[in-house]
């Protein structure tokens, strides 16, 4: 449930994207720095087996954010 109060914005500046590792398949959650960029990639490191994901963040136009992630071997 929300709730807007007149003269303050409810901003949220993080949210967390589920995810599924390309390497070992664990799931995860991306976090996502919502004060960014629409488009954002960058590389991080699964928490699990600890290879580099190629990480891609779109926001649409609802603030949807949408996350794909690659091997580093493509
Ligand atoms: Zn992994």
């Amino acid at each position: 449930m929300q709730r807007f109060e007149s003269g303050s914005t409810i901003v949220r500046v993080r949210e967390y994207i589920p995810v599924t590792c390309p390497y070992c398949g664990e799931e995860g959650d991306l976090d996502v720095d919502e004060t960014g960029a629409s488009r954002q990639s960058y590389v991080q490191d699964c928490p699990v087996c600890c290879q580099p994901w190629q990480v891609e963040l779109t926001r649409d136009r609802d603030g949807e954010w949408n996350a794909t992630l690659r091997t580093g071997d493509e």
